[in-house]
């Protein structure tokens, strides 16, 4: 899986070098240079080469943005406090059914997970019938606090 670089450690008005950027995202200078040739600006063509903080995050938000796919709409969830969909703590969810009915006949659900970002608590709505996707892909929990804790987590929910 692709990684997300965590665009709060960049500073908008601070220019960076290639090694800085791969330094602080503990990746090679290779793969910063790579992100050149698919759309990060350089402020200009001198040596050495200089990227503005401001043009990463662009470049990080577009790159998140195309790679998210119909099929991340189950996976991901939107978390408020990072402004950004999120692949949930753990991989685990805590499902509330709420007993009311969508259209069609299919019961309403809340889909709570953590943010591995920030450790919030977030949230999405979703339908019954994605629980055997969401099955497949996540691990369902009983109570919010089994989100933090790995080990107490049940598989028998
Ligand atoms: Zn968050």
């Amino acid at each position: 899986m692709l990684k997300n670089y965590d665009i709060r450690k960049i500073k908008g008005f601070h220019s960076y070098t290639v090694k800085e950027l791969a330094a602080l995202f503990r990746i090679t200078p290779r793969a910063v240079q790579g992100m050149l040739t698919k759309g990060l600006k350089k402020i200009d063509n001198k040596r050495p080469i200089l990227i503005r903080g401001d043009d990463f995050i662009e470049y990080e938000r577009q790159r998140r943005k195309k790679r998210r796919s119909k099929s991340d709409s189950l996976n991901l969830i939107y978390c408020v406090a990072c402004k950004d969909h999120v692949i949930p703590h753990n991989k685990m969810v805590l499902i509330v059914k709420s007993g009311k009915m969508l259209g069609g006949g299919k019961e309403k659900i809340t889909i709570k997970a953590k943010c591995p970002e920030c450790k919030n608590i977030i949230n999405r709505f979703g339908s019954v019938n994605e629980l055997d996707e969401l099955n497949k892909i996540f691990q369902m929990v009983p109570t919010l606090d089994d989100l933090s804790n790995k080990k107490r987590a049940s598989k028998s929910y």
